[in-house]
């Protein structure tokens, strides 16, 4: 068998003909195994979805009830057959509840990693490498620019900042599932514990992340009813990217703007976000963790998606493993 014959692209999403079944699919389809609960990977409207537990939940506080006819909880390292093809979902490290799904038919061993990284995060399971012959890598940071620093040393600066400004709120743009609940571990690990408000956009998901066992400290709504302006002085404050453009932002005590996000590292970028500190903190693999993580699943074969796709083929030319981009559409990661 081929490895195309296994699994390829479609307009749909990537398909597995002998297993009938569509992996992160971004139009509505018969059956869907979703990696994690981010918006372009997990849509409403399947008829039926295969997902950890946890990646279930997330699209269920997103989506609400009946976001898809049936569901199906998929245990990690548990070996399931679809229609005679071996499914089994391992943990990518990515957000909680994010796996990879190896897929196994005939003696051939593929695995859609979907987003993952490989540093460590409190909030979610680490990636689990998987011996493979096909390996599906994303490529969101795929080139050498792209090296994350240790997230702690990141948090490290947005903390000597506040207690630089103790007058000033520190508003920090953070994803609202997975990055946004992160940042607020790593300021308890780092022993800040005062209130960290938030914005309402972060509260279900925040909630749930604690009901699992992730402990995120004293959370307390970033409203104005909850006090006037003197009330956020000194406070760090998380809310979703997009709230930072509205009248949201403004209620704050000469707010810094603070953003959590590879693309940090470019700082144009944050310059023209008006993102004063800068916070390279990304839930994404970075060049050294992508290259790292292709030679551990000692796959003979790598198909990189959504992302700068051409610099990890070639490295992986150069390196005598053949590679080629996977051309799927619709993926814009919410979660950078
Ligand atoms: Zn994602």
């Amino acid at each position: 068998m081929r490895a195309s014959d296994l699994l390829h692209p479609r307009p749909e999403g990537l398909y597995c003909p002998p297993g009938d079944f569509f992996i992160d699919p971004v139009r509505p389809v018969n059956r869907a195994l979703v990696t994690h609960g981010h918006s372009d990977h997990a849509r409403s409207g399947h008829r039926s979805v295969l997902a950890t537990q946890q990646t279930l939940d997330i699209m269920e506080l997103r989506y609400g009830e009946g976001f898809a006819e049936t569901v199906q909880a998929a245990a990690l390292g548990e070996t399931m057959a679809l229609n005679g093809v071996s499914v089994t979902f391992h943990p990518a490290g990515h957000v909680l509840g994010s796996a990879q799904i190896a897929v196994e038919h005939q003696g051939l061993r593929i695995v859609a990693s979907g987003d993952y990284k490989r540093q460590k995060d409190a909030t979610c399971e680490p990636f689990e490498p998987v011996k493979c012959d096909v390996f599906i890598t994303e490529a969101t940071f795929g080139l050498p620019v792209f090296r994350h620093p240790p997230d702690t040393q990141e948090i490290a600066r947005l903390l000597k900042s506040a207690a630089q400004f103790p007058e000033r709120s520190h508003l920090v743009g953070a994803y609202a599932l997975g990055k946004a609940q992160r940042v607020m571990r790593l300021l308890r690990d780092a022993g800040y514990d005062r209130p960290i408000y938030i914005h309402g956009a972060l509260a279900k998901l925040s909630e749930y992340y604690q009901s699992q066992g992730i402990d995120l400290g004293q959370l307390d709504p970033a409203t104005v009813d909850s006090g006037g302006k003197d009330d956020f002085a000194g406070a760090i404050v998380i809310g979703p990217p997009s709230a930072f453009a509205d009248r949201w932002a403004r209620r704050f005590p000469d707010p810094i703007s603070c953003f959590a996000s590879g693309w940090m590292r470019i700082r144009q970028r944050a310059k023209q976000g008006g993102v004063e500190l800068p916070l390279i903190i990304s839930d994404h693999a970075d060049w050294d963790e992508l290259t790292a993580t292709i030679k551990e699943t000692g796959a003979a074969e790598i198909w990189v998606t959504h992302g700068r796709e051409e610099a990890l083929v070639r490295w992986c030319e150069l390196e005598g493993i053949a590679a080629r981009p996977l051309h799927l559409v619709g993926y814009e990661d919410e979660g950078d």
